[in-house]
C-alpha cells in the first residue's frame, strides 16, 4: 500500500489562513494518533547558522506547539549540538543562538533544551546491525522523549546532495561523537598554530587521550582517543580539527542507519512535516543564503520519512522543471539514500500525494 504524503500551498486568502491549512493537514494526517496524553515531545528543527534566516519561521513553530499542548502533551524545541566550532558547538551558544533568531518562550510558547547536553556529552548508545553502524550515539534528551515532530526545511547540501527528514533525523539527532563517526574516518588532531596550551582539553577527555608536550601544545594520542569530539566543543581557541574525509556515499549510508536507530525506537511516535520554501543550494548550516532555486512550494506532513523525503525532491523537481539536486550535485549518489532506507524498513519511496485546499 502507498504511504500517504499530505501537501499544502502556501496560498491563503482572507476566509482560509496558512493555519487553517496547516490543521487540516494535521488532522487528516493523523497527527494527533502519534501523541499521548502527558508525552514528552521533542520538535527537532534547525535553529539556523548565524546569518542565515532561511530556517522555519517561530510562527510556524508556534502553531505546532500550541497543537500539541491541545492534546494535553509537554513539547520542547531541540537541536543537537554541532561537530564543529561555531555558534552551536555547546548548548549555552546555542541556546542564545535560538533566542537571537527568534525562538523564544513568548513567541514559540516551548523552551529550548539542546538534546545532547552542555558540551556535547549527554549522549545514549542505540545498538542496530547495519552496514556501517552497531553502536548509534543520539542525544539523551531526543531518545528518552515520548515522541518526535520532525520540523525539516528542505534544503540542497555540499556533502549529502539534499538535506530533508532523513538527515534531520539521522545526523539531526546525533550527539557529537555520532556526528564524527558520519564525517570521519580519523580521530580529531591539534593544530598547533592555534593551540595556546591551556589544558582545558586535558580536564575533559574521558580516556585521558590529551597530553600536553614540552612545546606546550596539546597532543591527541589516536590510540587512546574514543572520537567523542569533546574536545572540539570545549577549546576556546579553535585549535581542534576534524579531517571531513568521509565520501558522500559512507556519509549517506551512515545517516540513513543513524535515522534508523531514532525512529525504531518511537515506532508510531514520529510525525514529519518538511517546509519547500527558501530552497537554497547549501544547507542552514551555512552563514549564506545564495540565491532560491525555485519559488516557494508549501508544506508536506506525513508519517513516513521515506515516502516525505521522496516528495519533497519531486515536488522541487516538479517545479523546476528538471531533476534540480541532480543537476547541483552529479557526483554525490543521493538516490541510494531511497533504497537503502527501503530495505532497512524504514518507509516507502512509493507514496499518494494528498493536495489539501
Ligand atoms: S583546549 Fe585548545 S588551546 Fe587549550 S590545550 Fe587544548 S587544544 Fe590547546
Ligand atoms: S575526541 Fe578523543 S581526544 Fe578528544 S576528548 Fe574525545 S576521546 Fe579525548
Amino acid at each position: 500500500m502507498k504511504s500517504k504524503v499530505y501537501f499544502i500551498d502556501f496560498h491563503t486568502t482572507f476566509q482560509r489562513s496558512i493555519f487553517d491549512k496547516i490543521g487540516d493537514a494535521l488532522s487528516q494526517a493523523g497527527f494527533k494518533d502519534t501523541i499521548r496524553e502527558h508525552d514528552k515531545v521533542a520538535i527537532k528543527l534547525h535553529f539556523g547558522a548565524e546569518t542565515n534566516f532561511c530556517v522555519i519561521n517561530p510562527r510556524y513553530v508556534r502553531y505546532f506547539v500550541d497543537s500539541i499542548l491541545a492534546l494535553d502533551a509537554k513539547p520542547f524545541l531541540t537541536d543537537t549540538n554541532t561537530l564543529y566550532a561555531g555558534q552551536r558547538v555547546n548548548s549555552i551558544d546555542h541556546t542564545n543562538l535560538a533566542i537571537r533568531h527568534g525562538y523564544v518562550r513568548s513567541v514559540v510558547n516551548a523552551p529550548v533544551i539542546i538534546a545532547d547536553g552542555l558540551a556535547g556529552q549527554s549522549e545514549e548508545v542505540v545498538k542496530i546491525d547495519t552496514k556501517e553502524t552497531k553502536e548509534a550515539y543520539i542525544g539523551s534528551d531526543i531518545h528518552h522523549a515520548d515522541a518526535i515532530l520532525a520540523l525539516t526545511h528542505m534544503t540542497g547540501h555540499e556533502a549529502t546532495g539534499f538535506g530533508a527528514a532523513i538527515k534531520n533525523i539521522g545526523m539531526g539527532c546525533a550527539s557529537r561523537k555520532g556526528k564524527l563517526a558520519m564525517h570521519s574516518l580519523s580521530r580529531p588532531s591539534v593544530n598547533h598554530d592555534r593551540c595556546l596550551g591551556c589544558a582545558r582539553c586535558v580536564q575533559w577527555c574521558q580516556v585521558n587521550a590529551i597530553s600536553i608536550k614540552e612545546s606546550g601544545k596539546a597532543h591527541i594520542d589516536e590510540e587512546l582517543c574514543a572520537g567523542c569530539s569533546m574536545c572540539i566543543s570545549v577549546c576556546p581557541f579553535n585549535a581542534i580539527r576534524i579531517k571531513w574525509n568521509a565520501s558522500s556515499e559512507f556519509l549517506n549510508t551512515k545517516i540513513t542507519e543513524y535515522a534508523l536507530a531514532v525512529t525504531s525506537h518511537k515506532k508510531d511516535k514520529i510525525f514529519y512535516v518538511t517546509f519547500l520554501n527558501n530552497i537554497t543550494r547549501l544547507c542552514d548550516c551555512a552563514n549564506i543564503h545564495g540565491e532560491y532555486l525555485v519559488p516557494d512550494i508549501g508544506i508536506l506532513f506525513s508519517k513516513d520519512i521515506v515516502a516525505i523525503d521522496r516528495a519533497s525532491i519531486d515536488l522541487i523537481n516538479e517545479k523546476a522543471g528538471k531533476n534540480l539536486f541532480k543537476e547541483l550535485y552529479p557526483d554525490i549518489p543521493w538516490e541510494n539514500i531511497f533504497s537503502y532506507a527501503e530495505k532497512l524498513g524504514m518507509g516507502s519511496s512509493d507514496y499518494e500525494l494528498v493536495k489539501i485546499k
